[in-house]
């Protein structure tokens, strides 16, 4: 059985081997964190992206109408 150490310093497992079966499988090898941590950073960058189209919304509308508010919706999804 292969154990490998996650990369990260804030894993919850940090300085614990951990199974390899707990990374990722690569093209060369394994992931250098662990699943826990690569689960962990999607979820962060989705709500920052979220954070992201609000902070838009705040900077474009006051007062949005339906209209302006899919006008705006579009250019960010482009
Ligand atoms: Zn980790």
């Amino acid at each position: 059985m292969e154990a490998k150490l996650c990369s990260n310093s804030k894993c919850l497992k940090k300085g614990l081997l951990q199974d390899i079966s707990n990374f990722h499988k690569k093209r060369l090898g394994y992931d250098a964190r662990c699943k826990i941590c690569v689960n962990e950073r999607k979820k962060l960058s989705r709500l920052k992206d979220k954070k992201k189209i609000y902070k838009e919304f705040d900077i474009r509308l006051s007062m949005p109408s339906e209209e302006r508010f899919v006008e705006v919706l579009a250019t960010l999804i482009e």
